[in-house]
């Protein structure tokens, strides 16, 4: 669609970065660009609305930045899931597996409850772990899982396949696919 094509054109492929082989997507250029990030804005937030989401869960750091304007655009809450450490209340932890070594993510329990359906949003789908990881924080807070929405997923790492049992039958919605 026209969305598709305005929004791959505002991503830039960075090699080597964060390590030798790796393609970085950034998305910087899209959140420069007022059309392109409105643009975005408005696909999660009708992708929250068809879901029937209450709550936005944002991913430390880039799903901070989509996370926030979809919420008030669908007019939901916006809950930080951050990395252990920063979060000053009573936090669930959830650790998970990277490449070299692990990973810790934390949320506010307090500010889900059992009648939330929520979405998780972030900028990039690799390989799941991140996602994965906080749909079970969403379901040790007790909260439904509304989905997982993504502006771009790799699919070539299998990230969809990860993340399914966490999922359960709840939809992993790419804005667009690579790979
Ligand atoms: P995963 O846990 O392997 O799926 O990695 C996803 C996390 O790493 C997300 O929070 C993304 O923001 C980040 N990430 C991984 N690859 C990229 C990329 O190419 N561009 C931007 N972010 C990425």
């Amino acid at each position: 669609t026209d969305i598709q094509r305005l929004l791959l054109s505002r991503i830039r492929d960075v090699a080597d970065y964060p390590e030798p082989g790796v393609m970085f997507k950034d998305i910087t250029p899209l959140l420069a660009d007022p059309e392109a990030f409105t643009a975005l804005t408005e696909a999660l937030a009708s992708i929250a609305e068809d879901t029937g989401a209450t709550k936005i869960v944002g991913l430390e750091a880039r799903g901070f930045i989509l996370g926030a304007p979809v919420a008030v655009r669908a007019g939901l809450g916006f809950i930080p899931v951050r990395k252990a450490g920063k979060l000053p209340g009573a936090t669930l932890s959830q650790s998970y597996d990277l490449e070299y070594g692990s990973a810790e993510i934390e949320i506010h329990a307090e500010d889900l409850s059992a009648e939330d359906r929520v979405l998780v949003v972030d900028d990039v789908l690799a390989t799941g772990g991140t996602a994965e990881a906080s749909l079970q924080l969403v379901r040790r807070a007790k909260a439904q899982v509304a989905g997982v929405a993504v502006l771009m997923e790799l699919a070539f790492l299998n990230g969809r396949a990860r993340l399914e049992p966490a999922l359960d039958g709840a939809p992993l919605h790419a804005l667009l696919t690579v790979g």
